[in-house]
This record gives structure tokens, C-alpha cells and sequence, in this order.
């Protein structure tokens, strides 16, 4: 187990700014993920951490250790990358016991450990097959299991599920959770899929073109998001630009095209904010505290257990998400519709240059 703390962390390729200065603090055991879209830094990141690369300013700590200068061996971390190639030609049981006969642990011992970490990613048997003959998801544990049995410190594991099919992720990613609480390992896991890593995480950090915009569990990102990037990164969400027109202490009026919303919180300095509301905190019944949107029925979508019905509101578009169609009744296009939004439900951020 171990800490990681990055200290203000600048990666530069050549003219190319990839890190901006992130700051991160990992703790002991838990289950940490880097977030972002594609090319925001996170692959970056993980590779200054496992001494793959090294920042161009800023200091990399495990514990009280400095080892931002620190080969990769020397850190004792192991990363898994998204195309966790096992070598071919050799069977499970060498693939998984490489790391140890390069530490040249006796026979014994060695058949020990990759029993036990066959036995964690629940690969036991299939000691004697070649990677060939595994499923997609069944090498991906291998790969797993080859990076828990040299017992590293910290895990780290980039994309490991992006080339497995939907089912296997699902299955994956539990497992993995398993593993790190079995363990009790420290993870640092990257994705660039917000439903993965509000799965899987302990706490995770959104990343934006090489900045960390935001820290928190699962829940304070997805409830309370800080900024705009971070509120519609995560998941389906209204995200519509409105300008502050009256100010009252920490209370606000903000208005977008005819519609006005009295006494929502906002403390930010700029008048050009944007109004978030999440489609499933919008109802079609009237809630104590609300405000009321009167507007036209654009779209109903039917998901199964949910539907959305999309409201048009002079041009802006308004998800709701409502579960069990009874809500909605005979609800269809073109129909008048009023969308219910408790106060609370409404956060009012700075717009931001995306
Ligand atoms: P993805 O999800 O697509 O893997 P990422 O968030 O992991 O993306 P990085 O791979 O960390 O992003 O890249 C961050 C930025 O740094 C990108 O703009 C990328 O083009 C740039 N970059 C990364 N590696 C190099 C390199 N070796 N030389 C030049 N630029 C690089």
C-alpha cells in the first residue's frame, strides 16, 4: 500500500502543454481514477507516476518518499496498459509467473503466488492453456493477475476494459473492485467513461486539457458538480446558458430566452452562467419549492425502465427522465407541457470556455 502525492505536476512535449500544474493527493488503499476526455492528460499522468516518464516541473511522492526521479523498477508500481498484451508463445501459468522468476524466487514459491493470483482473478485450471485460447475477458484477468502477484504497491491500470465487449466490462470492473478490497491495494484507475468510474471509484479526479477541474466521490461529483466541464461530462444532463439579471446576497434571478427563475443560489462573479439541471430531477408533477417551465412535448423516448420525455422551451431543449410510464400518461409531441424543478435541484455555475 502506499500514498501518492503529486505536487504541482508540468508535463511540456515540445511546444505542447499536456499538464498544467496538477496537484493530486492518493491515499492509502483506496480505489483512486483519473477522468477526462481523450487527450485531457490522464494517460500522462499515470505514466509520471509508474516512472515511465518524468515531469518536465513539479515533485511525485510515494509516502515521504521523493521519487520523481526514480526509475519505474525502483518505484515498485505496476501499470497495466488497455492492450495488456500477454506473451503468446508462453502459457498462463509463465505469463503470470514472469515477473517472479526475474526476481528468481525459488520453484516453490513461485508456483505459490501464481496459484494464489490465479485464484483471486478466479483463473484457476487454465495454468496449462496459451493466451490464444482465453476469451477476451479471461486475458484481461491474466494480465491482471501477472500485475497483483509480484505484490506491487500501487496498481495502475490504464483503459484496462476498453477492448472487452459491454457484458465483460460490467463483469470486469466488479472484479477488479474485489481484487482492490481484497487486497487492499492502492489503485489508480484512468477511463474516459463517466459511468465506469462512478462504478468502480472511491474518489475520482475530473481532468480538462492537462488541469484537474475537480476531486470528490462519486456522489459530490455527480451532485455537486464545481464547474461547467465537470457537470456535463458527467452523464445526460441540461446544461442551458442563461445571464444573472438580479442579485440578492447569495440569492440570484437568472432568465434565458423568456423565462425567468427567481431565488436560485449562486455566489460566482460573471453574469454569463449556465443553469444545470439533471433530467431526472425534473418532474411532470408539481414539487413544493419549485419553479414551473411552461413549454411544448418535442420528443418522447421509452427506455424500458425510464423514459425521457424532451420538453421545447422557446429553441432550448429540456431533457426530463422520468421511471414507470405513468408519469407521462398519453403524453406526446406538439402537446403543452409543464416541467416541475425543485429550487434545490438547480445549480447555477460561471459559464466556461469549453
Ligand atoms: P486518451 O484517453 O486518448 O488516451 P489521455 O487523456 O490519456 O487521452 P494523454 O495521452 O495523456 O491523454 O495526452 C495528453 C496530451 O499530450 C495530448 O494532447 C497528446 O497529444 C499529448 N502527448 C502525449 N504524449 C505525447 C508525446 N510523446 N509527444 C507529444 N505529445 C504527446
Amino acid at each position: 500500500m502506499v500514498e501518492v502525492r503529486l505536487e504541482n505536476i508540468v508535463k511540456k512535449f515540445g511546444d505542447t502543454v499536456a499538464l498544467k500544474g496538477i496537484n493530486l493527493h492518493i491515499k492509502h488503499g483506496e480505489l483512486f481514477t483519473l477522468l477526462g476526455p481523450s487527450g485531457c492528460g490522464k494517460s500522462t499522468t499515470l505514466r509520471i507516476i509508474a516512472g515511465l516518464d518524468y515531469p518536465t516541473e513539479g515533485k511525485v511522492w510515494f509516502g515521504d518518499q521523493d521519487v520523481t526521479n526514480l526509475s519505474s523498477s525502483e518505484r515498485g508500481a505496476v501499470l497495466v496498459f488497455q492492450n495488456y498484451a500477454l506473451w503468446p508463445h508462453m502459457t498462463i501459468f509463465d505469463n503470470v509467473a514472469y515477473g517472479l522468476k526475474l526476481r528468481k524466487l525459488p520453484k516453490e514459491e513461485i508456483k505459490k503466488k501464481v496459484e494464489w493470483a490465479l485464484d483471486l482473478v478466479k483463473l484457476r485450471g487454465f495454468e496449462d492453456r496459451y493466451p490464444t485460447q482465453l476469451s477476451g475477458g479471461q486475458q484481461q484477468r491474466v494480465a491482471i493477475a501477472r500485475a497483483i502477484v509480484v505484490e506491487p504497491k500501487l496498481l495502475l491500470l490504464d483503459e484496462p476494459l476498453s477492448n472487452l465487449d459491454a457484458k465483460l466490462r460490467l463483469e470486469m470492473r466488479s472484479e477488479i473492485r474485489r481484487i482492490q478490497r481484497e487486497l487492499g491495494i492502492t489503485v489508480l484507475y484512468v477511463t474516459h467513461d463517466q459511468e465506469e468510474a462512478m462504478a468502480i471509484s472511491d474518489r475520482i479526479a475530473v481532468m480538462n486539457v492537462g488541469t484537474v477541474e475537480q476531486v470528490g466521490t462519486p456522489r459530490e461529483i455527480y451532485e455537486h458538480p464545481r464547474t461547467e466541464f465537470v457537470a456535463s461530462f458527467m452523464g445526460k444532463t441540461n446544461v442551458i446558458p442563461a445571464k444573472v439579471v438580479e442579485r440578492n446576497g447569495d440569492r440570484v434571478t437568472v432568465e434565458f430566452e423568456s423565462f425567468r427563475l427567481e431565488n436560485l443560489h449562486y455566489t460566482g462573479e460573471s453574469d454569463n452562467v449556465v443553469i444545470v439541471i439533471r433530467p431526472e430531477r425534473i418532474s411532470l408533477q408539481p414539487v413544493e419549492d419549485g419553479i414551473t417551465l411552461e413549454g411544448t412535448v418535442d420528443l418522447v423516448e421509452y427506455y424500458g425502465f425510464f423514459i425521457e420525455v424532451i420538453g421545447l422551451f422557446g429553441e432550448t431543449r429540456i431533457i426530463a427522465r422520468t421511471i414507470g410510464s405513468r408519469d407521462v400518461g398519453n403524453i406526446k409531441p406538439t402537446m403543452p407541457v409543464k416541467f416541475y424543478i425543485r429550487r434545490d435541484d438547480i445549480l447555477v455555475l460561471p459559464k466556461q470556455q469549453l
